[in-house]
């Protein structure tokens, strides 16, 4: 918007500047009569006429009572001729002093050749490189440009938008992995000389938000060079023959700008199994990936370019893809232990003011499983809250109350639950808490509370103490129990169901068949997976295959599936039968105050 009123002030200044020129010329000063031949013939004859100055056609008369004035003669004729041919009385004539004046070198050359010609020229010149100025501008910022690839291009030059590995706290690894591919692009001679190759595609792997977009973006901010940016939904948005157009295109474009880096985000998007699609799989999808392996292929191993792309879907990624001499690097991005959240809170807290309370090692300790991207939220969301308060600065509580926010969504205070409801509500929670407190290996309780937040009517918060990696089969068959607490719950309490626990239920459902099918936690049916995953099948892949097992496996694992259910519902109904005062206890609190944090909980269940 800014460019756009520069360049149409720069062309209206141009404007006047060339009317101006053009009027310099047409007319000088004040301007004189202006008569015709016939008249000035007349006015020699009568003898007024002193000087007469002949510039090209155009005559200037100075008369003899000190006025002038203008006239034109015919080109192709003398002026004498001319005013002979008028009448004029040729005495009378040679009394008139008559001047020729060659038109001045410079004058001439302006007036004829550079005004005309030139200037016109030069001015849709100069429109013409604006508009290719703007066009490269554009390419940086939203798409476009000449290329037609959509790709966005941020330029080493481009400071505000480049970043750099101190922006990326933790992942080690993956930095070290991506130095050399830094190092390459930095001093390709080096390699060269010596006969390295260096690999053409660096695959990113990573469960969203653990900062693969940001690190790759680090990696052309380190080594500075042009970093092309697209993402592989972008792709497959396309019509049909576009795709591949454009993936050729990008990395022409790409070649002509090398040392650079492509990246390409969301590459499952593009580089799903191919024929995995339902009736026949997409097209567009299938010649664009086609496109990109033709690409991939087509260009030497030393050509400076160096494309790297970014998947939370490795294990759906067509094979074909990974092949060497494609995407045969590949760099593993693991979410954040507690050392690495710290760091990452710091990064996004830097530019905010915060009290002097705020404990950001703190904090970290409360987050365990968070993303980057959610900790980035988290910081984010404080300093909206504490801004809405007026606070000038970021205080602790802001931050904390965050962390709820960001995990379970806002709370819907005005999501108000009738009394009958809300004493409902109150014991579904307390059931969940009670379980989840009085079992030795599940996490322990932050929180309990029966203010509607997201999408959930009431929750009851459980956050591991330390980054957990593994889990035991122990800890499946307890939260079993903890998920099915509300349910029971409500049961035990009004002996009636409602469809509050629904999504607790599904939860359970699913839990108990992955520790039958996918873990090999059933006794009985051992050590062995079946079925392909369930992410697989959403896909469509194995719509037409046969599961990979029996009937009667079948209704084995529905057998085990149902007692793991039976055992852990039995254990919720035995605790919560046992300790049903201290289960009314907690939902009268509840009902009372609606929310009860962690040290109250843990007094309410020593009480
Ligand atoms: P991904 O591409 O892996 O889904 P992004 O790179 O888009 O994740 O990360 C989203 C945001 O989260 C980033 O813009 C950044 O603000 C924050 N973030 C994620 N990981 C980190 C990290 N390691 N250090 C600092 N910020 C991070
Ligand atoms: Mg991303
Ligand atoms: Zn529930």
């Amino acid at each position: 918007m800014k460019g756009l009123l520069k360049n149409f002030l720069i062309i209206l200044i141009l404007f006047i500047l060339v009317s101006g020129i053009f009027s310099m010329f047409s007319s000088s000063g004040k301007s004189p009569a202006e008569i015709s031949l016939t008249e000035l013939a007349q006015q020699i004859n009568d003898e007024k006429v002193n000087k007469i100055t002949v510039k090209d056609q155009s005559l200037e008369v100075f008369l003899k009572d000190e006025t002038s004035e203008v006239a034109t003669k015919e080109a192709e004729s003398g002026l004498t001729e001319s005013l002979k041919n008028y009448g004029v009385d040729t005495t009378k004539l040679q009394k008139v002093a008559i001047t020729v004046e060659q038109a001045s070198g410079w004058k001439y050359w302006l007036g004829n050749v550079i005004v005309p010609f030139l200037l016109p020229l030069l001015i849709m010149g100069l429109f013409l490189w604006f508009m290719m100025r703007q066009a490269k501008q554009g390419a940086g910022g939203q798409g476009f440009g000449f290329t037609k690839s959509l790709a966005r291009i941020i330029m080493p030059e481009d400071k505000k938008q480049q970043s750099s590995f101190a922006d990326v706290a933790g992942l080690k690894e993956a930095k070290q992995e991506l130095d050399e591919v830094v190092d390459f692009l930095k001093s390709p001679e080096k390699f060269i000389a010596i006969g390295a190759k260096i690999p053409k595609g660096v695959l990113l792997i990573g469960p969203p938000g653990c900062g693969k977009t940001l690190l790759a973006r680090a990696v052309s901010g380190e080594a500075k060079v042009p970093f092309f940016h697209i993402s592989g939904s972008e792709f497959v948005e396309l019509f049909v023959g576009v795709g591949s157009a454009r993936t050729r295109d990008l990395f022409q474009t790409a070649k002509k700008n090398s040392p650079c880096i492509i990246f390409i985000d969301e590459l499952d998007a593009i580089g799903r199994q191919r024929g995995a699609g339902l009736g026949g799989g997409h097209d567009e999808r299938e010649q664009t990936l086609n496109q990109i392996l033709v690409e991939m292929d087509g260009f030497e191993p030393n050509s400076g370019v160096v494309v790297l792309a970014a998947t939370n879907r490795p294990d759906i990624l067509d094979t074909a893809l990974l092949r060497p001499g494609r995407f045969d690097r590949r760099v593993m991005l693991d979410l954040p232990d507690i050392n690495d959240r710290e760091e990452i809170l710091k990064i996004h807290a830097k530019n905010k003011p915060v009290t002097a309370d705020v404990n950001l090692r703190q904090l970290a300790e409360r987050t365990p499983g968070f993303s980057g991207a959610d900790l980035a939220n988290l910081v984010n969301e404080a300093a909206i809250a504490a801004a809405r308060q007026n606070k000038k600065e970021v205080e602790m509580i802001d931050l904390i109350s965050s962390i709820e926010k960001v995990l379970l969504g806002p709370e819907r205070k005005s999501h108000i639950l009738s009394t009958d409801e809300k004493k409902i509500a109150a014991y579904h929670e307390a059931g969940h808490a009670l379980v989840a407190a009085s079992l030795p290996h599940t996490d322990p309780v932050r929180k309990v509370s029966i203010i509607a937040r997201g999408q959930a009517a009431g929750y009851t918060l459980k956050l591991p103490e330390f980054d957990k990696h593994l889990h035991s089969k122990t800890e499946f068959v307890e939260e079993l129990s903890v998920l099915l607490g509300g349910y029971y719950a409500e049961k035990v309490v009004f002996n009636e169901i409602t469809t509050g626990a629904g999504n607790d239920l599904e939860k359970t459902t699913d839990l108990a068949r992955r520790l039958v099918m996918r873990y090999g936690m059933s006794d009985k049916l051992g050590p062995r997976t079946f079925g392909e995953t369930e992410d697989m099948v959403f896909l469509g892949k194995e719509i037409t295959t046969e599961k990979n097992y029996s009937e009667k496996v079948a209704q084995d694992i529905d057998k085990e599936v149902f007692d793991f259910i039976d055992n852990a519902a039995k254990a919720a109904q035995k605790i919560l039968t046992e300790k049903r005062a201290l289960l009314d206890k907690i939902a009268n609190r509840l009902i009372e105050k609606e929310t009860i944090e962690k040290e109250e909980f843990e007094a309410l269940m020593k009480s």
